[in-house]
């Protein structure tokens, strides 16, 4: 007889699992749909975690004579909590894709027209060892530098470090988050997290800027608001667009574009003026309060209704809103926050307008996390070190905390605080990712040596001088996941649940096989990969075994809200939260922020907004069989009303221009809708695909990178901001 799961097995099984520091219990198989079937055939059920986006949610792979058939959510997962999200659930179209990179390729023409001449692992390696001794003979080692993105990245990290190699940079930091974070560590000395650290669950009031939560899957923190809203919290979305979340929402605030910060600058004003801010927790936690109020007496509610276009009433009211909900209340800080140039201040303002709410460390708003840390392997070599004989690259942002993909690509055109001449790029689509491919294409006509490693033949792919093919992370040992969460922490376990496909490999091979070519083999004592997660489970005293067999090991503790027994530490100069920063105020930037008018669109021309498709995680899923029957191209959205102005159909299809002349690649179907502002045009990231190796991909709709021929550099920490470019819609596609 099957056993039908419900949630109170499924909280059962959680409950058993976190009980003890460090207690775990097996999955229950009662929890896979499939599981009856368990005595009947050749097949097995191996847990690992998704790769199809940072969340890195916990899955099962039930395995069939040699092949993965189905997969399902890990309940033990804190990502996941026993489910996957659409995209998450179309592993098996990653992993059986067949235009996956089989071969380690070497490019005999011209980088962006290659000719590609299949090679074997011992010549691609041996030609990027001799290229990398080369250009650290003629340049140093400095001139050698590494961009990535996600999990297999640290096996490259760890190899390049031990080269001597100084420079590395995520996308992620520059042209995403990094302005959210700097703004945080700016004001309490501490980020928000990834995940982040919302409380959404029991938050009474909730706001959100620009968030595409929902479109962004975030697995577990969809689940949390979707329980703060079964407990009644209220939300509020501030968007130009009806996003998917803010349909859920109380109030929709379609704001004028670029205005975000007139809104929060008026917010506070009002939370300080009317008193409605947590006078206990400003007095006793943070600094710079009177020069906070003295800087944002201009940013009345009806001056913001100018610039917002949003109504002084509900600016009123939404300020009234959150006051009364306080301190249970969280404004979000966003995620892909780098969009006018000036968004670590626009990040200051969301942390300030927290810390009036005195929502930090308070439940409903953001909690303390709980940590964990996974020991490095025992007894390797310390690292070279050549910092010191190297110029710093990212002088000219002070608060670029970690170094920027921006600085690389000035250094590598220019030569200048010194030469680069070597590119390392780890799942990174640098076509798509960063800004200005003109730019980004010079600096790769300046380099020695371009390798690239990844799974799929993406557009970046074809500027490669080499490419090694990684197989999938549903073939592969890796890196664990760390996860910090409210009272709980967990390690999850990347395992093989196949053979990987072809000739491709894993990064802990290919960085052991490359370091051996190197001279640096004492850096690489491990056997294989296993050996290499078992001996670091076993220094930091967990049960290898245990997490092989249930895929994540989850500890639990810590406080997450202030007590008077947990009174919280912020690391900034002050040991307080500074809503006036004198850091910032001695490097020459605002202390408190303020209000910048940023460009609007000339006439005939609409701003260009981009974003997530909730089936799809941007390029690397576009090719999937699984995700492209769902969606195979993007839409234009264009506000109908406008849109009938300017005589358009509804599934008719147009080109696009941006402000610089420049016409995309391809067409785009037109999706006339009331969700959007007539200002603006909309669309999801990652279509329009160049590559004729993604062959379902290539070519369907319209690449927004294509079109932002602008960016804007924010002064503090050196994000590219891409919301300035404007596009016209040429019919007759
Ligand atoms: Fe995978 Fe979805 Fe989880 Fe992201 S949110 S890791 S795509 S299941």
């Amino acid at each position: 007889m099957p056993t039908k799961f419900s949630r109170r097995t499924f909280l059962k099984a959680a409950g058993a699992a976190t009980a003890g520091i460090t207690a775990a219990t097996t999955v229950p198989k009662k929890f896979l749909s499939w599981a009856e079937e368990a005595g009947q055939k050749d097949m097995k059920q191996i847990p690992t975690f998704c790769e199809l986006c940072f969340w890195n949610c916990g899955l099962i792979a039930k395995v069939e004579n040699s092949k993965v058939v189905k997969i399902d959510g890990n309940p033990l997962s804190l990502r996941g909590r026993g489910r996957l999200c659409g995209r998450g659930n179309a592993a098996l179209g990653a992993l059986y894709d067949p235009d996956r990179l089989k071969f380690p390729l070497i490019n005999t023409g011209k980088r962006g027209e290659p000719v590609w001449k299949r090679a074997t692992w011992d010549e691609a390696f041996t030609l990027i060892a001799q290229k990398m001794n080369t250009i650290k003979e003629k340049y140093g080692v400095g001139a050698l530098a590494m961009i990535y993105h996600g999990t297999g990245a640290a096996f490259w990290k760890h190899l390049l470090h031990a080269y001597g190699v100084t420079t590395f940079a995520a996308p992620s930091f520059a042209q995403c988050r990094g302005p959210r974070d700097i703004g945080f560590v700016l004001t309490y000395g501490a980020d928000v997290g990834s995940p982040e650290y919302y409380d959404f669950s029991k938050s009474k009031y909730i706001v959100l800027l620009g968030s595409h939560l929902g479109e962004n899957a975030h697995n577990s923190q969809v689940q949390d608001i979707v329980k703060g809203f079964s407990s009644g919290a209220k939300l509020t979305v501030v968007d130009p667009r009806l996003s998917n979340i803010a349909s859920k929402a109380d109030r929709w605030l379609p704001i004028k574009p670029a205005t975000d910060m007139a809104l929060l600058l008026a917010w506070i004003r009002i939370i300080i003026e009317e008193g409605l801010y947590d006078k206990e927790y400003v007095e006793k936690y943070s600094t710079g309060f009177d020069e906070l109020r003295a800087a944002v007496q201009q940013y009345t509610p009806e001056w913001a209704e100018a610039e917002t276009s949003i109504s002084s009433e509900v600016i009123l009211d939404v300020a009234r809103e959150m006051g009364k909900c306080a301190p249970n209340v969280c404004v979000g800080a966003g995620r892909y926050a780098t969009w006018y140039g000036d968004d670590t201040q626009r990040s200051r303002a969301i942390a300030i307008l927290n810390a009036l709410l005195g929502s930090w460390g308070r439940e409903g708003g953001y909690f303390f996390p709980t940590g964990a840390k996974v020991p490095e392997y025992p007894g390797l070599p310390a690292y070279p070190h050549h910092e010191e004989s190297t110029p710093k690259l990212d002088a000219a942002y002070p608060f670029a905390l970690l170094q920027t993909t921006t600085s690389i690509k000035q250094a590598t055109i220019t030569d200048k605080p010194h030469p680069i001449k070597g590119w390392f790029v780890y799942g990174s689509n640098l076509m798509k990712t960063m800004p200005d491919k003109q730019e980004t294409i010079k600096a790769i006509q300046n380099l020695d040596l371009l390798v690239a490693i990844d799974t799929m033949p993406v557009d970046f792919i074809n500027y490669a001088d080499i490419v090694l093919p990684e197989c999938t992370y549903m073939e592969r040992f890796d890196e664990f996941a760390v996860g910090k969460f409210k009272g709980m922490s967990e390690v999850s376990l990347r395992q093989p649940t196949v053979e990987p496909l072809f000739e491709s490999k894993p990064s802990w091979w290919m960085t052991k096989e490359l370091g051996n070519k190197l001279g640096l083999s004492a850096f690489f004592p491990w056997k294989d990969g296993e050996e290499y997660l078992a001996k670091r489970c076993e220094a930091g005293g967990m049960d290898f075994a245990e997490l092989k067999r249930d895929g994540v090991i989850v500890k639990k503790g810590g406080n997450p809200y202030i007590t008077a027994e947990n009174q919280p530490e912020f690391a900034t100069p002050s040991g307080k939260i500074e809503l006036y920063s004198k850091q910032l105020a001695e490097k020459g930037f605002d202390p408190v922020p303020q209000y910048t008018k940023h460009p609007t669109p000339p006439a005939g021309y609409f701003r260009l907004l981009f974003g997530r498709a909730p089936l799809h995680t941007f390029s690397r899923t576009t090719n999937n069989f699984m995700l492209t029957d769902l969606q195979k191209e993007n839409y234009l959205w264009v506000n109908a009303k406008k849109g009938k102005e300017l005589g358009l159909k509804n599934g008719e299809y147009v080109m696009l221009v941006s402000q610089d002349g420049v016409t995309a690649n391809g067409r785009i179907k037109v999706k006339l809708t009331q969700r959007l502002r007539d200002d603006a045009v909309y669309m999801n990231h990652g279509f329009g695909v160049h590559s004729i190796g993604m062959k379902r991909a290539n070519g369907q709709g319209i690449a927004d990178d294509d079109l932002i021929t602008k960016h804007a550099i924010d002064p503090i920490m050196g994000g590219t901001a891409m919301r300035g470019n404007f596009v016209k819609i040429v019919k007759g596609a």
